[in-house]
Protein backbone atom coordinates (compact mmCIF):
# COMPACT_ATOMS: atom_id res chain seq x y z
CA UNK A 1 0.00 0.00 0.00
CA UNK A 2 0.86 3.82 -0.64
CA UNK A 3 2.71 4.90 2.42
CA UNK A 4 3.55 8.49 3.87
CA UNK A 5 7.03 9.64 2.44
CA UNK A 6 9.65 9.40 4.83
CA UNK A 7 10.68 12.58 3.92
CA UNK A 8 11.28 15.13 6.67
CA UNK A 9 13.30 17.90 6.12
CA UNK A 10 10.49 20.04 4.95
CA UNK A 11 11.32 24.01 5.52
CA UNK A 12 8.65 25.55 7.67
CA UNK A 13 10.58 28.80 8.47
CA UNK A 14 9.37 31.16 6.07
CA UNK A 15 6.61 32.55 8.71
CA UNK A 16 2.95 31.69 6.74
CA UNK A 17 1.54 28.90 4.69
CA UNK A 18 1.39 30.04 1.68
CA UNK A 19 5.13 31.05 1.52
CA UNK A 20 6.13 27.65 3.25
CA UNK A 21 3.99 25.85 0.69
CA UNK A 22 5.68 28.31 -2.47
CA UNK A 23 9.09 27.30 -0.74
CA UNK A 24 8.50 23.62 -1.61
CA UNK A 25 10.54 23.99 -4.90
CA UNK A 26 14.15 25.56 -4.46
CA UNK A 27 16.35 27.44 -6.36
CA UNK A 28 12.67 28.42 -7.12
CA UNK A 29 13.80 31.48 -9.03
CA UNK A 30 17.10 29.71 -10.92
CA UNK A 31 16.66 28.19 -14.31
CA UNK A 32 16.69 24.67 -12.38
CA UNK A 33 14.47 24.81 -9.75
CA UNK A 34 14.93 21.92 -7.54
CA UNK A 35 11.45 20.29 -7.01
CA UNK A 36 10.48 18.67 -3.16
CA UNK A 37 6.81 17.29 -4.29
CA UNK A 38 7.89 14.31 -6.79
CA UNK A 39 4.81 12.16 -5.97
CA UNK A 40 1.76 12.26 -4.07
CA UNK A 41 3.03 10.95 -0.91
CA UNK A 42 5.28 13.98 -0.20
CA UNK A 43 2.47 16.07 -0.55
CA UNK A 44 0.97 14.37 2.41
CA UNK A 45 4.10 14.31 4.46
CA UNK A 46 4.61 18.04 3.43
CA UNK A 47 0.98 18.44 4.36
CA UNK A 48 1.08 16.64 8.23
CA UNK A 49 4.27 18.40 8.73
CA UNK A 50 2.35 21.61 7.53
CA UNK A 51 -0.63 20.50 10.33
CA UNK A 52 -3.06 20.41 7.95
CA UNK A 53 -4.19 17.41 8.55
CA UNK A 54 -3.29 14.37 11.27
CA UNK A 55 -0.68 11.60 10.14
CA UNK A 56 -3.71 9.30 11.06
CA UNK A 57 -5.97 11.43 8.18
CA UNK A 58 -3.14 11.32 5.96
CA UNK A 59 -2.87 7.40 6.34
CA UNK A 60 -6.21 6.75 5.21
CA UNK A 61 -6.32 9.77 2.41
CA UNK A 62 -3.39 7.60 0.99
CA UNK A 63 -5.20 4.33 1.20
CA UNK A 64 -7.98 6.04 -0.77
CA UNK A 65 -5.44 7.48 -3.15
CA UNK A 66 -3.69 3.84 -4.15
CA UNK A 67 -7.08 3.21 -5.28
CA UNK A 68 -7.55 6.46 -7.29
CA UNK A 69 -3.79 6.64 -8.78
CA UNK A 70 -4.74 8.24 -11.83
CA UNK A 71 -6.44 11.08 -9.55
CA UNK A 72 -3.60 11.42 -6.92
CA UNK A 73 -1.14 12.32 -9.77
CA UNK A 74 -3.86 14.80 -11.34
CA UNK A 75 -3.89 16.51 -7.85
CA UNK A 76 0.02 16.49 -7.50
CA UNK A 77 0.17 18.07 -10.84
CA UNK A 78 -1.97 20.38 -10.08
CA UNK A 79 -0.70 21.09 -6.82
CA UNK A 80 2.51 22.30 -8.37
CA UNK A 81 0.89 24.23 -11.06
CA UNK A 82 -1.12 25.88 -8.19
CA UNK A 83 2.04 26.31 -6.61
CA UNK A 84 3.81 27.88 -9.02
CA UNK A 85 0.87 30.09 -9.35
CA UNK A 86 1.45 31.51 -5.87
CA UNK A 87 5.35 31.50 -6.21
CA UNK A 88 5.16 33.72 -9.26
CA UNK A 89 2.60 36.18 -8.08
CA UNK A 90 3.97 36.48 -4.58
CA UNK A 91 7.95 36.44 -6.08
CA UNK A 92 6.10 39.33 -8.29
CA UNK A 93 4.93 41.19 -4.88
CA UNK A 94 7.84 40.87 -3.27
CA UNK A 95 9.41 42.87 -6.06
CA UNK A 96 7.02 45.29 -6.04
CA UNK A 97 5.69 44.20 -9.42
CA UNK A 98 2.09 43.50 -10.69
CA UNK A 99 1.40 39.74 -11.09
CA UNK A 100 0.55 38.61 -14.25
CA UNK A 101 -2.97 38.47 -14.82
CA UNK A 102 -3.45 34.69 -15.50
CA UNK A 103 -1.67 33.25 -12.44
CA UNK A 104 -4.17 35.47 -10.50
CA UNK A 105 -6.91 34.09 -13.05
CA UNK A 106 -5.83 30.49 -12.14
CA UNK A 107 -5.56 31.60 -8.14
CA UNK A 108 -8.59 32.78 -8.46
CA UNK A 109 -10.53 29.54 -10.05
CA UNK A 110 -9.04 27.45 -7.84
CA UNK A 111 -9.99 30.06 -4.82
CA UNK A 112 -13.77 29.83 -5.48
CA UNK A 113 -13.67 26.12 -6.23
CA UNK A 114 -11.59 25.65 -2.45
CA UNK A 115 -14.12 28.04 -0.75
CA UNK A 116 -17.11 26.33 -1.83
CA UNK A 117 -16.11 23.56 0.16
CA UNK A 118 -15.58 26.31 3.39
CA UNK A 119 -17.85 26.15 6.20
CA UNK A 120 -17.21 26.80 10.37
CA UNK A 121 -18.48 24.80 12.94
CA UNK A 122 -18.53 24.69 17.06
CA UNK A 123 -15.22 24.75 18.42
CA UNK A 124 -14.39 24.23 21.90
CA UNK A 125 -14.15 28.09 21.98
CA UNK A 126 -16.33 29.98 19.34
CA UNK A 127 -15.75 28.52 15.91
CA UNK A 128 -13.43 26.74 13.59
CA UNK A 129 -13.02 26.34 9.66
CA UNK A 130 -14.21 23.67 8.33
CA UNK A 131 -14.20 21.66 4.90
CA UNK A 132 -17.45 20.21 3.07
CA UNK A 133 -16.34 16.16 1.63
CA UNK A 134 -12.83 16.58 3.24
CA UNK A 135 -12.70 12.78 3.65
CA UNK A 136 -13.23 11.48 0.03
CA UNK A 137 -10.46 14.81 -1.28
CA UNK A 138 -7.70 14.00 -2.27
CA UNK A 139 -6.99 17.51 -2.53
CA UNK A 140 -8.00 18.57 0.07
CA UNK A 141 -4.76 20.05 1.07
CA UNK A 142 -4.81 22.94 -1.13
CA UNK A 143 -8.09 24.49 0.34
CA UNK A 144 -6.53 25.95 3.74
CA UNK A 145 -3.44 27.06 1.16
CA UNK A 146 -5.66 28.73 -1.32
CA UNK A 147 -7.60 30.61 1.75
CA UNK A 148 -4.67 31.88 3.42
CA UNK A 149 -2.91 32.41 0.27
CA UNK A 150 -5.68 34.91 -0.52
CA UNK A 151 -6.37 36.27 3.07
CA UNK A 152 -2.34 37.34 2.57
CA UNK A 153 -2.71 38.93 -1.14
CA UNK A 154 -5.43 40.99 0.31
CA UNK A 155 -4.03 41.83 3.75
CA UNK A 156 -2.04 45.46 4.67
CA UNK A 157 1.61 43.62 5.24
CA UNK A 158 2.06 42.65 1.86
CA UNK A 159 5.28 44.75 1.84
CA UNK A 160 6.47 41.81 4.31
CA UNK A 161 6.61 39.31 2.09
CA UNK A 162 10.07 39.30 0.54
CA UNK A 163 12.11 36.85 -1.62
CA UNK A 164 15.99 35.66 -1.02
CA UNK A 165 18.58 38.46 -2.74
CA UNK A 166 21.01 35.30 -3.67
CA UNK A 167 21.45 36.08 -7.47
CA UNK A 168 22.31 32.48 -8.27
CA UNK A 169 18.41 32.34 -7.73
CA UNK A 170 17.66 31.16 -4.27
CA UNK A 171 13.84 31.72 -4.84
CA UNK A 172 13.19 31.55 -1.46
CA UNK A 173 10.33 33.40 -0.04
CA UNK A 174 9.77 34.53 3.39
CA UNK A 175 7.45 36.80 5.54
CA UNK A 176 9.89 39.59 6.84
CA UNK A 177 9.09 40.47 10.75
CA UNK A 178 12.09 42.55 11.22
CA UNK A 179 10.68 46.17 12.59
CA UNK A 180 12.27 48.13 9.61
CA UNK A 181 11.74 45.75 6.94
CA UNK A 182 15.42 45.19 6.31
CA UNK A 183 15.46 41.47 5.89
CA UNK A 184 16.94 40.11 2.34
CA UNK A 185 17.77 36.81 2.60
CA UNK A 186 16.38 32.81 2.91
CA UNK A 187 18.88 33.01 6.47
CA UNK A 188 22.75 33.07 6.63
CA UNK A 189 22.56 29.49 7.33
CA UNK A 190 21.15 28.79 3.85
CA UNK A 191 23.28 31.02 2.45
CA UNK A 192 26.76 29.18 3.72
CA UNK A 193 25.40 25.60 3.45
CA UNK A 194 26.95 24.29 0.17
CA UNK A 195 24.61 21.35 0.25
CA UNK A 196 21.49 23.68 -1.39
CA UNK A 197 23.60 24.18 -4.27
CA UNK A 198 24.21 20.98 -5.11
CA UNK A 199 20.40 19.51 -5.18
CA UNK A 200 17.64 18.41 -2.77
CA UNK A 201 17.78 15.92 -0.47
CA UNK A 202 16.62 12.38 -1.70
CA UNK A 203 13.24 12.01 0.17
CA UNK A 204 12.44 8.13 1.01
CA UNK A 205 9.18 7.13 -0.35
CA UNK A 206 8.04 3.59 -0.07
CA UNK A 207 5.87 2.36 -2.12
CA UNK A 208 4.41 -1.49 -1.40
CA UNK A 209 4.95 -3.10 1.73
ZN1 LIG B 1 18.42 32.23 -0.13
Amino acid sequence: MLALSRERDWDFDAGLLPLDFANTAEWHASPKPSERLNAYPDLMAWSVEAGLMTEAEARSVLEDAEDRSEEAAAVLDRAINLREAIYRVLSAVAAGKKPVQEDLDDLNAALAEALSRARIEPAPKGFSWAWSGADQSLDRMLWPILRETAELLTSDDLDRIGECADDRGCGYLFYDISRNHSRRWCSMARRIRPSKSTGRAIPWIIYGS
